[in-house]
């Protein structure tokens, strides 16, 4: 594990940097500490002052941070431009509303002679942020506005292939006038995730990523019996009801599938059909599919981006040739894909059958599953059948329907008539191996703060 900046579209490596030292570890949990003792005293409206002042920044010099992005993992610069945006309109929700989300709450009691209960939300501490490398600053302002809003301060170990965008988001703080100490970057080692989770002036942990290094990371919190927060993998399903359009339909599902090059936790990984459109929504699909332009990052003109490094896209093509070995049918679809840079060929599989394993992975990357359900009850059925339940879709002529199948998709979100989407006032998080626990909007604010109870008699 070495941080480094591999660009993913021309495989050469940009800069490295060396691994934290236990001294520079310690040192940033001593002045993060120390930061705390000022900063849990500070007004909501100087938090709030300073998370303007931070997406400000990132609008003001919207492309030298998008291109970063861009550079560092390939994400398309448009898309990486709408990453910008959407962290600086974080960063202001937090600004707009934490002081009232985090409002003292009198409690409903049985007998108002015994009293008032009050309950207040007060910060923790210090939290460790451990971070993915598919939105580098949007996973960042997710952890970071609420958490600096409720008074806690926060360590950042983001992922090694962004080394950059990470300490970009570090100077954006610094400039918008954190506190020293309040926000560090370290390009900290496994070991050194586990040194920090056990320091007493520690006192929990946000993880976004694989279910592997949730699972690790999950025991290590528990050990040391601190609080984590658990955003991990999806194979969100894409329910296609009879009635839908299909020709607004397919549109999504294209883009839903194949945005940020297929990298995204809530990507439309399964498309579900009822079998009376099957057939025609495959051949649009593939249409739209084969539409795909793979190329630069940079220009304009390209629609899928590479993979964010070749060790990824070599990940998902085995996948690929694991998944057709058990059984599944895969075509790829549409131009080759250039040479040069992380490219994977865009692929539908067909034919995952019930004993598939395959079926129940996720592929990171521009790979579709379709299925062909029976019906109604049977597509939700496949929907749920899923070991992950973060996000997922149903798309229909019928909104009002709609809802109510999405309430039996048991995932953490369902959207109808769009595909799983990321905004700043929605929550975010799923269930079962997706993780526990939600970001964003007042949850968010509210899983790493002591729900204190002052009961006046
Ligand atoms: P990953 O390998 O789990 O990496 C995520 C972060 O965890 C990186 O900072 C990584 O550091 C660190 N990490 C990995 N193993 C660790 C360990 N044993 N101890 C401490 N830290 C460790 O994830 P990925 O494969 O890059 O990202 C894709 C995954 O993230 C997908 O499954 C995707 O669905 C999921 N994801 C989920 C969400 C969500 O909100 N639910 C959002 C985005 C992505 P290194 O880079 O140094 O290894």
């Amino acid at each position: 594990m070495t941080y480094q900046t591999i660009n993913p579209y021309t495989g050469e490596t940009l800069a490295s940097f060396p691994d934290a030292t236990d001294g520079e570890v310690r040192a940033a949990i001593a002045s993060a500490h120390d930061a705390f003792l000022g900063w849990r005293r500070t007004s909501f409206a100087e938090r709030g002052r300073i998370l303007q002042n931070a997406a400000d920044i990132l609008r003001r010099d919207s492309d030298a941070y998008a291109r970063l992005l861009t550079l560092e993992m390939g994400k398309l610069f448009g898309e990486a431009k709408a990453e910008v945006e959407l962290s600086a309109k974080i960063l202001e929700y937090y600004t707009r509303h934490a002081e009232a989300l985090l409002a003292p709450e009198k409690l409903p009691v049985l007998d108002p002679a015994e009293g008032d209960a009050i309950l207040v939300c007060e910060p923790l501490g210090v939290l460790l942020a451990i971070e993915p490398w598919n939105f580098p600053y949007y996973q960042i302002a997710r952890i970071l506005a609420p958490q600096l809003s409720a008074g806690n301060t926060l360590l950042l170990k983001h992922a090694s292939n962004v080394p950059q965008s990470a300490a970009a988001f570090e100077k954006l703080m610094a400039e918008a006038g954190l506190p020293r100490g309040a926000f560090r970057n370290l390009y900290a080692t496994r070991s050194q995730v586990e040194l920090i989770l056990n320091d007493d002036r520690v006192h929990g942990v946000a993880l976004t990523g694989s279910e592997g290094a949730g699972s690790v990371v999950a025991a290590q919190a528990g050990k040391a019996l601190k609080k984590s927060t658990m955003e991990l993998g999806g194979a969100d399903a894409f329910v296609v009801l009879p009635d839908a359009d299909l020709e607004k339909t397919t549109k999504w599902a294209v883009f839903g599938r194949h945005w940020n090059g297929g990298q995204v936790c809530v990507s439309s990984k399964r498309m579900i059909l009822i079998d009376p459109i099957y057939d025609e929504f495959l051949t649009r699909y593939r249409k739209g599919v084969a539409g795909l332009v793979a190329g630069d990052p940079f220009d304009p003109n390209t629609t899928l981006a590479p993979l964010s490094s070749q060790g990824a896209a070599d990940e998902v093509k085995d996948k690929i040739r694991e998944a057709v070995k058990l059984g599944a049918k895969a075509e790829e679809v549409g131009p080759s894909v250039p040479n040069r840079g992380a490219f994977v060929q865009p692929t539908i599989l067909t034919d995952v059958r019930e004993d598939n394993p395959a079926r129940h992975w996720e592929f990171f990357g521009p790979v579709s599953m379709l299925f062909r359900a029976k019906d109604e009850d049977d597509a939700v059925r496949i929907a749920n059948d899923s070991p992950f339940g973060l996000g997922g879709s149903v798309f229909t002529a019928n909104p009002a329907h709609g809802a109510e199948v999405a309430k039996r998709i048991s995932t953490g979100m369902v959207f109808v008539n769009h595909p799983t989407k990321v905004e700043a006032d929605l929550p975010f998080g799923g269930i079962r191996r997706s993780g526990y626990g939600r970001e964003l909007i007042g949850l968010g604010l509210k899983e790493f703060v002591n729900h204190k109870l002052i009961d006046v008699v």
